[in-house]
C-alpha cells in the first residue's frame, strides 16, 4: 500500500515529537532570581560598567525624562559597550517599532579600525543616541513622501538596553523610538511615551489637589495575558493559509472541539510544559517577568501572563516575548499561532491588557482605599476612568480593530465590538447610590451615608468576575480584553491614557474653578464626579455581554457597535478623536491621517492576501483532490451497473451529489476571483477596504463552505492538508 501525502506527513511528525530542552544546562531549575534579567544592561549592570558619576546622571535622566548630552551619551556608550562584549555581542542594533506592528532591526558590528589600522570594537555615543536606518521600506502612510524622506531612530532610555542571543554571537539592542527628520512620529513607541506624559500630568495634578504634595509621577501599569497556539511544524509547512496568512481559510469542524471542556488548566503535556520552560528561561534573561502558564480553553491553545510593569516596558516585553515563543517554539518543532482566529469553530486568542496607575511613591490609583476621603480619591479615579471609556468607546475600538481580530470580537467567545464597563454588584450600586441622592451638600458624614464607607470591603479577592466584558473593573485593575493576541499593545495603551488624561484634566480643571469659589473639598470634588457618573452610566453594563438582548440595548443606549475594522476605523479621523489626540500632545493630524491610510491599506492588504492564498490553494489543491476522488465514486458506480441495479442508483445518486458540490466549488472559485478582480480596481482605499469587507470576506467564506463540506465527503487518504483533528489534538 502507498502512503498518502498525510500518512508522509504522520511519519515526519512522530520522529520530531521528542520532548526537548534548547537552553543551557546551567538554567535548568536555577533560581530565577539568580539570573533574572542577566540579558539586560539594569542596575547592577550600570553600576558595574559605568564610572559613579555618569551612572548617577543617567539614573536622573531616566527618571526626568530630559534629554542626553552627548558626552554622556558618550561615557554610556563606552560602558554598554564593555558590558556588551563581555556578554559575547558583536553587534549592536536600535530596535524600534514601525507601523507593521511588529519590532524592526538592522544588526552593525562594533567593527572599527584604529588610527594604525588595526581593527578594533568601537561604539560611539552617537551610535547609541541616533541611527539611520534605510527606512524607506515601512509603512508610513504617504508622510515620507509628502515631508522628508529620511527617518531616524532615537535612544529611548526608558526602557532597557538588551542582549538577544543568537547561536553564533550576540547582539546588543537598544530601544529607540522612530522619527521623521521633521521630527513626525513613524512609530508605535513614541505616542505611547507621550500619551503617559500626558496622564502622568494630569494624574499628578489631581493628586496635588488631594494633597498628596509628594508625588512627583504617575505611570501606568500594565500586565498582558497573551494567549496563543501550537500546532505541529510540519502540519504548518503543509498548510499555506497558515504559513501565509496566520490562519486556517479552510477545515472542516472535527467531531470534538472545545465542547468537552476539557483543556483549560488541563495537566500541561510534557512536550509543551518542556516548550514552556524553556520560553520562561529566555524571558528571564531579559527581566521579563513571566508569571503563570496553562492550558487555554481550547485545544492547543495556552496562555503566559507576567508581572504588570510600566507600560512602555510592559509593551517592549510583550513584543520580546512573541518573539521568544517564536522561536522557542521552532525549537521544539512546534508552529506558533499568534492570529487572533486561527481555527474555526473553538476559541480565538486575546491579549487581556490589565492597566491601572501608580504614583512614583507606589499607591496604586485604582485600589479602593480605606478612610472616605481615600475612597473619594478612588471613586474620583475611577469615575474619570468609565467616563473617558464612556465618551471614547468609538476611539477605543479602534485601537483593536484589525483584520484578525475581526474574527474575534462580538464571535461568542470574546468581547463584543461593543465597549462597556463593567465594575462588580458593589461598586456599580454605589455609583446607584450616589447618583439616587441628588443632594450637591457633600460632607465626610453623608458620603459614609452614601454608602462609600463600605468601600473598603473591596478587595481583588471578593470582586465578581464578569468574564464577556471588553473592560472589566478586577479590584485594583481594569482589564480591557478586546485587545487581539498578534497586537502591539502600544496602541491600546495609548488610546486609553490619552483618553483617560483628557478626562482628568477637566476634572482638575472643574475641581479647582470650585475651590477658587470657596467650596469645601469634598464638595467640590462630589459637584464635579456626581454629573459624569450620570452621563458615563449608558456604558456601564453588567450582564451578558454575549446576548443578542444586550445588542439592542446598547443600541438603545446610544453605545458605537461597529463590527468591523473598516467601519471602525472611521472613527479614529472623528472630529472629537483627532481633537483629543492632539490636545493632549500624542498625535498631530498629520500623524494621524498617516496612520489612518496605513490601518486602512492594511484591512485591503490582508484580505487580498487570504483571497488569493484561498484561491491557490482551492485551485491547485482541493479541486485536482476532488475531480480524482469524483472519478473514483463515477467508477465505482459504473462498475456495479450490470451486477447490482439498485446498488447502482444509490451510487450514482451519491456521485451525482458529490459532482454539485464539486461544480459548486468551482463556481464558488470564479466569483471569488471575479470579486477580487474587482476589489483591486478601485482607487479609492477607503471604498476598496469597505469593498473587501462586504463582499471579498463573504465570497471567502462561501467558497470555504464548500470545501468544508468536501472535506467530510472525500476519501480521508487523498485530502491535501493537514485536517483540524489532526492539528488540534496531536502534541
Ligand atoms: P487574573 O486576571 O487571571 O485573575 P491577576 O488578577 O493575578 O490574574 O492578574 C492578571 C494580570 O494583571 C497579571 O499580569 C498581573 O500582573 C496584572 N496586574 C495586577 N495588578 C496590576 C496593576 N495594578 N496594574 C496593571 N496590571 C496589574
Ligand atoms: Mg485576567
Amino acid at each position: 500500500m502507498s502512503l498518502s501525502v498525510r500518512d508522509h506527513l504522520l511519519t515526519d511528525i512522530i520522529g520530531n515529537r521528542q520532548v526537548r530542552s534548547t537552553v543551557k544546562d546551567e538554567y535548568k531549575g536555577m533560581p530565577i532570581p539568580e539570573y533574572f534579567g542577566c540579558n539586560v544592561f539594569n542596575d547592577e549592570a550600570m553600576r558595574t560598567y559605568l564610572p559613579y558619576k555618569t551612572y548617577s546622571r543617567l539614573k536622573a535622566i531616566i527618571a526626568s525624562g530630559e534629554p542626553i548630552d552627548d558626552a554622556l551619551a558618550e561615557e554610556v556608550a563606552h560602558g554598554v559597550k564593555e558590558w556588551a562584549l563581555s556578554k559575547g555581542a558583536t553587534h549592536y542594533t536600535h530596535w524600534f517599532q514601525p507601523m507593521t506592528g511588529a519590532t524592526a532591526e538592522k544588526h552593525d558590528s562594533f567593527l572599527d579600525f584604529d588610527a594604525d589600522g588595526m581593527p578594533i570594537n568601537r561604539f560611539s555615543g552617537k551610535a547609541l543616541k541616533q541611527g539611520e536606518p534605510d527606512a524607506s521600506s515601512f509603512p508610513s502612510g504617504g508622510l515620507r513622501a509628502t515631508f522628508e524622506a529620511r527617518g531616524y531612530t532615537a535612544w529611548d532610555p526608558s526602557s532597557p538596553i538588551f542582549i538577544m542571543e543568537g547561536v553564533n554571537g550576540n547582539t546588543l539592542c537598544i530601544p529607540t523610538v522612530f522619527l521623521s527628520y521633521t521630527g513626525v512620529i513613524l512609530d508605535k513607541k513614541a505616542p505611547l511615551l507621550r500619551s503617559m506624559e500626558a496622564l502622568s500630568r494630569e494624574a499628578t495634578r489631581l493628586l496635588h489637589l488631594f494633597g498628596k504634595k509628594n508625588v512627583k509621577r504617575v505611570t501606568t501599569t500594565v500586565g498582558a495575558e497573551q494567549e496563543y497556539f501550537l500546532i505541529d511544524k510540519a502540519y504548518f509547512l503543509r498548510r499555506q493559509d497558515l504559513m501565509l496568512t496566520g490562519r486556517t481559510l479552510f477545515g472542516a469542524k472535527p467531531p470534538r472541539g472545545q465542547q468537552m471542556e476539557d483543556h483549560y488548566f488541563a495537566s500541561i503535556r510534557e512536550r509543551v510544559l518542556a516548550f514552556m520552560q524553556d520560553v520562561e528561561i529566555e524571558a528571564f534573561k531579559l527581566g521579563i517577568p513571566a508569571k503563570t502558564r496553562h492550558n487555554e480553553v481550547s485545544p492547543a491553545q495556552f496562555e503566559i501572563a507576567p508581572i504588570f510593569e510600566t507600560t512602555n516596558i510592559a509593551t517592549d516585553h510583550n513584543l520580546l516575548l512573541m518573539e521568544i515563543l517564536r522561536k522557542v517554539a521552532n525549537r521544539h518543532n512546534f508552529a506558533l499561532l499568534l492570529h487572533e482566529k486561527p481555527f474555526k469553530g473553538v476559541n480565538g486568542s486575546g491579549k487581556h491588557n490589565n492597566w491601572s496607575m501608580a504614583t512614583d511613591t507606589g499607591e496604586n490609583l485604582l485600589d479602593p482605599g480605606h478612610t472616605p476621603h481615600e475612597n473619594l480619591q478612588f471613586l474620583t479615579v475611577l469615575t474619570t476612568v468609565i467616563t473617558a471609556v464612556y465618551r471614547y468607546a468609538d476611539l477605543l475600538r479602534t485601537s483593536v480593530a484589525t483584520p484578525g481580530n475581526d474574527h474575534r470580537l462580538g464571535a461568542n467567545e470574546a468581547p463584543p465590538a461593543i465597549i462597556s464597563v463593567f465594575l462588580g454588584q458593589q461598586l456599580s450600586q454605589i455609583l446607584e447610590d450616589i447618583e439616587a441622592n441628588k443632594k450637591t451638600n457633600y460632607t465626610d458624614k453623608q458620603i459614609i451615608d452614601l454608602g462609600i464607607s463600605t468601600l473598603p470591603k473591596i478587595s481583588k479577592d471578593n470582586t465578581d468576575r464578569n468574564r464577556t466584558s471588553p473592560f472589566a473593573f478586577t479590584g485594583n485593575k481594569f482589564e480591557f480584553r478586546a485587545v487581539g493576541s498578534s497586537q502591539s499593545i502600544a496602541g491600546p495603551n495609548f488610546v486609553l491614557n490619552t483618553i483617560v488624561a483628557k478626562v482628568l484634566k477637566e476634572v482638575c480643571d472643574k475641581i479647582e474653578a470650585n475651590l477658587k469659589k470657596g467650596m469645601e473639598f469634598n464638595q467640590a470634588v462630589m459637584e464635579v464626579i456626581l454629573p459624569m457618573i450620570k452621563e458615563s452610566k449608558p456604558v456601564r453594563f453588567e450582564g451578558n455581554n454575549y446576548s443578542p438582548e444586550w445588542e439592542k440595548e446598547a443600541a438603545k443606549r446610544g453605545l458605537p457597535n461597529r463590527k468591523t475594522t473598516p467601519e471602525s476605523l472611521r472613527d479614529f479621523i472623528a472630529e472629537k478623536n483627532i481633537a483629543v489626540l492632539k490636545e493632549m500632545g500624542v498625535l498631530s493630524e498629520v500623524e494621524i491621517q498617516a496612520r489612518y491610510h496605513i490601518l486602512v491599506e492594511n484591512y485591503s492588504k490582508t484580505l487580498n492576501i487570504e483571497a488569493e492564498t484561498a484561491l491557490a490553494m482551492a485551485r491547485t489543491q482541493i479541486l485536482p483532490t476532488v475531480l480524482r476522488y469524483q472519478t473514483i465514486l463515477a467508477n465505482a458506480a459504473a462498475s456495479i451497473k450490470e451486477v447490482n441495479g439498485k446498488a447502482y442508483d444509490l451510487q450514482l445518486s451519491a456521485t451525482k451529489e458529490y459532482a454539485l458540490l464539486v461544480a459548486d466549488l468551482q463556481n464558488k472559485i470564479v466569483e471569488l476571483e471575479e470579486i477580487v478582480k474587482k476589489a483591486e480596481e478601485i482607487g479609492d482605499e477607503v471604498e476598496k477596504a469597505d469593498f473587501y469587507c462586504q463582499k471579498v470576506l463573504p465570497a471567502m467564506n462561501a467558497l470555504r463552505d464548500v470545501v468544508d463540506t468536501l472535506e467530510d465527503k472525500t476519501a480521508d487518504d487523498l485530502w491535501p492538508l493537514p485536517k483540524y483533528r489532526e492539528m488540534l489534538f496531536v502534541y
